[in-house]
């Protein structure tokens, strides 16, 4: 069956992914690859501007590439690999640099954000970020990116440097990326504050054992209003029914709304019936992950393999490039 086109997405080697990754992008890439040629890329270089030592980077993207291929993504037909394995792109962020104004990256929110929460280290390349992201999509010839409704504004950014070098040097060799609006679901932590996440340690490994999933379930937090056992609580604010939502059967769900608001359901109960539909859904990809993790010469490979396929498309869009640019 021929494909709709291709997809590209990327994101920064985080290592092992958690329950928040999963539902909110992972599950989506995998879904992807039925109707599109996809490329999936782990950004190591954008990494850079906020890391300040690389002795992790190596482990964090052998990890999130084992989850990845655990959660589903097939090597075999999508391209998975490493930025920093197709240096093309860093040619190619060189010469979108020179058709984006300043102004333009300096006004950006994301920029801002980045030099007030680390002021200590503003660098280059938090201001081109949005430039070399720029410089992957358009590399690998890339149709469709998904996006969340909240992350438009940078796929818009993205086609506005393409269409100035393409009006600058009278072409049409990039192609202007569409947006693939996509319902992103932001997952919440256990604190049930905020959207789950390493930084705040609120977050739920993919790759944890069933016992500390079990254990991290019984931490969530959850109506507050609820404070004794006869209390009635309010599933409608309660995080451990959303995530029942998810992973639960349709009348367990139905149940707990039902029981919990006449408290006739206690949160240990709710927590526990949570934990166990969650570790049964895991289990397939706890099996696959520790097959896999087994065996780091073959993620090298898969990775390895990735660049390969990736490069090849890189150094042909290069060449129309700098044909395009008349270089010398
Ligand atoms: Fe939340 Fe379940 Fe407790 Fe209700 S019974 S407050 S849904 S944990």
């Amino acid at each position: 069956m021929s494909k709709k086109g291709r997809v590209f997405s990327g994101a920064r080697p985080t290592g092992r992914q958690h329950l928040g990754n999963y539902l909110g992008a992972i599950q989506n890439y995998v879904a992807l690859q039925t109707d599109y040629d996809c490329v999936y890329c782990i950004v190591d270089v954008h990494a850079l501007t906020t890391v300040e030592t690389t002795q992790e980077l190596k482990l964090n993207t052998f990890e999130m590439a084992v989850d990845w291929l655990a959660a589903g993504i097939r090597p075999e037909e999508t391209i998975l690999f490493v930025q920093s394995h197709v240096p093309e792109v860093m040619e190619l962020h060189t010469y979108l640099s020179m058709v984006t104004a300043l102004g333009k990256l300096t006004d950006l929110p994301t920029f801002k954000e980045k030099v007030a929460q680390q002021p200590e280290n503003v660098n280059y390349g938090l201001l081109g970020y949005p430039v070399l992201m720029t410089a992957d999509i358009v590399l690998y010839k890339t149709d469709v990116v998904p996006v969340g409704i909240d992350q438009a504004p940078h796929l818009e950014f993205a086609r506005e440097v393409v269409r100035s070098f393409n009006y600058r040097y009278n072409t049409k060799v990039l192609i202007e990326p569409q947006v693939k609006h996509t319902e992103i679901l932001k997952v919440l932590g256990i604190d049930g504050k905020a959207k789950m996440g390493k930084s705040l340690n609120n977050h739920i490994e993919l790759a944890s054992t069933p016992e500390e999933t079990t254990a991290r379930v019984k931490d969530m937090v959850t109506d507050p209003a609820r404070m004794k056992r006869t209390d009635p609580g309010n599933p409608d604010i309660c995080n451990v029914y959303s995530m029942h939502k998810i992973f639960s059967p349709a009348e367990e769900v139905e149940m707990v709304n039902v029981e919990c608001r006449r408290a006739g359901i206690g949160c240990v109960d709710c927590k526990k019936r949570l934990a166990a539909n969650m570790n049964k859904h895991l289990e397939p990809f706890r099996a696959k992950r520790s097959e896999l993790a087994s065996k780091p010469d073959e993620i090298q490979d898969i990775l390895n393999d990735g660049g390969r396929r990736a490069r090849a498309i890189a150094q042909q869009t290069m060449v129309e490039v700098r044909d395009a640019m008349q270089l010398p």
